[in-house]
């Protein structure tokens, strides 16, 4: 496994209940909070409770109950906040760092939910 998992990392201590956090979504495998700096009205991080590093490491090494619960979280923070845009919500946007030249911040695999104002075109 090329990934060196830190467990001392920001989120492994929310996941462990080390550091308090605005929870949005909890599921089996799946845990979601408010950002604590937020870059939009909407910025939700969504983190898988096993202990993955980053997307590649996520989708190559979890299980699929844990894939799926993740991607299905996703679906349902949007619903749950009504910024889907095909049903009548504004939409959002999604992200994901991984490594050195994306400058993640927290080495434990995240996606970033971001909504509640125009977020402009990100690749031209
Ligand atoms: P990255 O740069 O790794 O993609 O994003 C990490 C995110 O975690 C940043 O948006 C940052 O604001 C957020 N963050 C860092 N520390 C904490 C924390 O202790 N609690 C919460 N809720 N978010 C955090």
């Amino acid at each position: 496994m090329p990934y060196a998992y830190d467990p001392q990392n920001i989120f492994a201590k929310i996941l462990r209940g080390e550091i308090p956090n605005r929870t949005v979504l909890e599921t089996e495998h799946t845990l979601a909070f408010e950002d604590i700096y937020p870059q939009a009205p909407i910025h939700v991080l969504v983190i898988p409770k096993g202990p993955y590093v980053c997307a590649d490491h996520f989708a190559l090494a979890a299980s699929d109950a844990e894939i799926v619960d993740f991607t299905r979280s996703i679906g349902r923070i949007c619903a749950d906040l009504g910024i889907q845009p095909g049903e009548g919500g504004q939409g959002f946007r999604t992200i994901s760092n991984a490594g050195e030249v994306a400058v993640q911040e927290v080495p434990h695999y995240h996606v970033h939910i971001l909504s509640g104002r125009p977020l402009g075109r990100m690749l031209q």
